[in-house]
């Protein structure tokens, strides 16, 4: 039998990072993936999938919506729907091929099939033809990711009703769609679909859309969904569902209203259970949470030290960037370097809709419930040379400001490339930088960074342009 140093069970960009770490550092590093190709949720059916869609579905709606008033003329424009799936699928299959090149290129052997623990250090791996293979591994990593949630009283999925994986690949506009959850996933796969001519319904229960961002934030970019056409059902709860050959019959209740809405498709995008279905945790004596979830120590280590969960699979944020951090981190613990903790409070959380919205540190919400002194400066994109160029600017960027130790404390906003912006300040709260330090930042005009720097010097009320 052969014998790993690092086993890492699931591809997704925690696994797949966490190998090529850890093969990095010498490490002898096996991967196994149930699914025909590597790279997860993330690559397959889910953050890349997505983005291509958003950002073709943006081309085709901007061009729409933007085009004509700034004097550029496009007689009779249209889509290929199938053209538009055919470039996403090829953008998937370029990242796909690029993660099984980094495999070879990292000396990390990969096996096709599904991973199952037999005891502590020993993995069988399923393969679909029915053969088994057996490896041991001094160190395992769990990086199995998550698969989408479900509503009990919904019928199963089938053609009306779906999850984000369908939402991805119609073969047609759907007329109208309602979708269940006005968190991310919900709300750019209904974006997708509005902007290419579907009558969107957002339903949710909680009284506003992304309740973990901002409130300004999501308030603002509440607006201009529904100014873009999507009609959003707040505090609003589903009761039934109803499907017939053409459509499916939704009862909503809000309060002591009811309505009902009948829809050619419904999207159900409640968030995501962590996937553990096949691993024998339970067998294993591997401890999860109530919800599911692999629990793990600050270092990653399930109840068994050299067996670590990352990832979807864990409690905490399911994002892309967090579980590629972790994969990081424990790759490096197990090659016995000191790998520093995960401030999982600078984990930025975006959602790409159009325009983008996002955050990273304390919202508002939370400094004023902590009681915490602050400063706040906000700047407008309408104020930004840049953003009005290229007819861009809508939404704001807000800095808060800790008012004794100047410390950024939190950066948020909605407008154009808010996910460039805030991902590039990351290291900015890292080195902790005050907000002074940021006011003096050597930012290039015109550019949409700008904005940030008009926000700290907002925030001193030292602001120029607005
Ligand atoms: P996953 O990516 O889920 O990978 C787990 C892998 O393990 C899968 O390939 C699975 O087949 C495999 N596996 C499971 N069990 C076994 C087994 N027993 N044996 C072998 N293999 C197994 N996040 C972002 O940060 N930004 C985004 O823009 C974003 N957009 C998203 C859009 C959509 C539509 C969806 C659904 C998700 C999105 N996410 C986004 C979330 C992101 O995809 C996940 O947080 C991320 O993929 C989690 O990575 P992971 O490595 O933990 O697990």
């Amino acid at each position: 039998m052969d014998t790993f140093d690092v086993c890492v069970i699931g591809s997704g960009p925690g696994g797949y990072v966490a190998a090529i770490r850890a093969a990095q550092l010498g490490l002898n590093v096996a991967i196994i993936e149930k699914d025909k190709t590597l790279g997860g949720t993330c690559l397959n059916v889910g953050c890349i999938p997505s983005k291509a869609l958003l950002s073709l579905s943006e081309y085709y709606y901007f061009a729409k919506t933007k085009f004509a008033e700034n004097g550029l003329l496009v007689e009779n424009l249209r889509f290929d729907l199938d053209k538009l799936m055919k470039k996403k699928d090829q953008v998937v299959h370029k990242l796909v091929k690029g993660v099984d090149f980094l495999m070879k290129k990292n000396g990390i052997e990969v096996f096709h099939g599904i991973g199952s623990l037999v005891d502590p250090q020993t993995v069988v791996i399923a393969e679909e033809n029915g053969k088994e293979h057996r490896i041991k591994a001094k160190n395992i990593i769990l990086a199995t990711g998550s698969a989408p949630a479900s509503l009990s009283f919904l019928p199963s999925y089938n053609d009306q009703i779906v999850d984000s994986t369908s939402a991805l690949q119609f073969s047609s506009v759907p007329r109208s769609m309602a979708v269940i959850g006005a968190g991310a996933v919900g709300l750019e796969l209904g974006s997708v679909w509005s902007r290419l001519g579907s009558k969107v319904y957002v339903i949710e229960l909680l009284p506003r859309i992304c309740p973990l961002m901002d409130h300004s934030v999501s308030s603002t970019l509440e607006t201009f969904l529904r100014n873009q056409g999507i009609e959003f059902f707040l505090n609003t709860k589903i009761i039934s569902a109803t499907s017939n050959t053409n459509e499916v019959l939704l009862e909503l209740v809000s309060g002591s209203k009811t309505y009902s809405l009948s829809v050619e498709k419904v999207l159900v995008a409640v968030g995501r259970i962590p996937y553990t279905h096949g691993l024998n945790l339970q067998q294993i004596g591997i401890s999860t949470t109530k919800k599911g979830s692999v629990e793990v120590n600050a270092w990653w280590q399930t109840n068994f030290a050299h067996i670590y969960a990352i990832g979807d699979l864990i409690e905490g944020p399911m994002l892309a960037h967090r579980a590629q951090l972790e994969g990081i981190a424990v790759a490096e613990i197990i090659a016995g370097l000191r790998s520093p903790q995960l401030n999982y409070a600078l984990i930025p959380s975006i959602i790409y809709t159009s325009p983008e919205a996002g955050g990273i540190g304390f919202t508002e919400e939370e400094l004023q419930a902590a009681k915490r002194d602050y400063k706040k400066g906000v700047s407008k994109f309408s104020f930004n040379g840049r953003a009005l160029a290229g007819d861009v600017g809508e939404g704001f960027v807000k800095i808060l400001v800790d008012a004794k130790s100047d410390k950024i404390l939190g950066i948020h906003g909605v407008g154009p490339v808010i996910s460039e912006l805030i991902s590039m300040s990351t290291p900015l709260f890292l080195r902790k930088v005050s907000g002074v330090d940021f006011v003096s930042l050597p930012l290039a005009h015109p550019t949409l960074s700008e904005v940030l720097r008009e926000a700290a010097l907002d925030a001193y009320k030292r602001s120029i342009h607005s």
